[in-house]
């Protein structure tokens, strides 16, 4: 990173520096001669070279830059925000809030700039009221951009977020979403004394599937599973895609008899559906499901733990089945892989 330009001692009058050249400058426009002749002596100009900095984030500033000639850059954490064109000021928000700069300014190419002081600034402010006026303006609409930038942040943020914690072929929630929010929903439960039930259920011989037909029609059946989760759920319970035909499924508020009536709705739902890819039908399709619900003591882990032991039982006892502890008046065969 190149270094902060170190300015020269103030000169008396810079050469340069003229009243012709201050009327020019869009941001001392309307203010008059005789201003501007005062001005004269108590600014100087400075001169930048392509890529020098002149304020750095963070870092303390005390003047007001007009851009006599050249072009500026604002940039933040290295990447261009915004350009500061000839006749517009750089600083004077800093100086205003007595607060350090808040991106880094550096010259695009070579610019030369009109320095105010504090001092300076103050007495242009209070001699002009054109300035005051404009300086307001400016300020006005940079506010009004920095709003506008936030919203675009707020936006952006919450687009990455939800990519982030959904899988992008069934749009389903992934992992990683359950594994932030199943701790919540489960103390939500828990403090509320509220019964809650979880699923896993996957697809039963899947690898046949894409062995088959090839992994495009896994991915049609994947969507079309997918779909029928979604019309067969209430809108109060959840799903997301854990793995690659693996779903978790959450009933809130919800008690085993409940949790077993959707569980079946949706596993028989499936079962009857007709699956088809590229305008080709494909074999029935039929998942397993195991189903568990959350006890006093339980944890997240543990209940899907749980949850994948009920389901390995379902695939032992034939697939296309739900299965949870007790039924059949024996708890899950515990999988010995998982
Ligand atoms: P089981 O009834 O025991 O569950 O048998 P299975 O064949 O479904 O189980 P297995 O775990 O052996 O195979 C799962 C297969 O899922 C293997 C993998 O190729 C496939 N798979 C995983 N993710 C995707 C995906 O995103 N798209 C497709 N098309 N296939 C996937
Ligand atoms: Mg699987
Ligand atoms: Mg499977």
């Amino acid at each position: 990173m190149p270094p902060v330009v170190r300015e020269e001692p103030a000169r008396d009058q810079a050469p340069g520096v003229s009243v012709a050249v201050l009327r020019e400058l869009q941001s001392l426009q309307g203010t008059g001669d005789q201003i501007l002749d005062a001005l004269v002596p108590r600014a100087r100009l400075l001169q930048l070279e392509a890529g020098q900095q002149l304020l750095r984030r963070g870092e303390p500033n005390l003047r007001v830059y007009i851009v006599v000639s050249g072009l500026l850059r604002v940039e933040l954490d290295d990447s261009p925000l915004a350009h500061i064109e000839r006749g517009e000021t750089v600083g004077e928000l800093s100086l205003l809030a007595g607060s350090a700069a808040t991106a880094t300014v550096a010259a695009e190419e070579r610019t030369q700039l009109l320095v105010l002081d504090e001092e300076t600034f103050w007495w242009l402010a209070e001699s002009s009221h054109e300035f005051s006026v404009g300086l307001l303006v400016r300020l006005a609409k940079r506010l009004r951009s920095n709003n506008d930038a936030v919203q675009e942040n707020i936006a952006l943020r919450r687009q990455f977020e939800q990519a982030a914690l959904s899988d992008p072929l069934t749009g389903f929630r992934n992992r990683r979403w359950l594994d932030q929010t199943l701790p919540r929903i489960i103390q939500r439960h828990l403090h509320a004394s509220e019964p809650l039930c979880i699923a896993m259920m996957d697809i039963d011989h899947f690898k046949q599937v894409n062995d088959a037909y090839g992994h495009a029609a896994g991915d049609a059946v994947l969507l079309q599973v997918g779909r029928l989760v979604r019309a067969n759920l209430r809108p109060a319970d959840f799903a997301a895609r854990v793995g690659g035909e693996e779903f978790v499924l959450v009933f809130p508020q919800t008690s085993m008899p409940g949790a077993i009536s959707a569980a079946e709705r949706l596993r028989e739902a499936i079962a009857g559906a007709a699956f088809d890819y590229d305008g080709g039908a494909l074999p029935q399709v039929t998942v397993s499901l195991g189903l568990v619900e959350l006890e006093r003591s339980a944890n997240p882990l543990e209940l899907l733990a749980r949850a994948d032991g009920a389901l390995y039982a379902a695939k032992q006892s034939g697939r296309n089945r739900t299965e949870w502890p007790g039924r059949d008046g024996s708890g899950p065969k515990l999988n010995p892989d998982r």
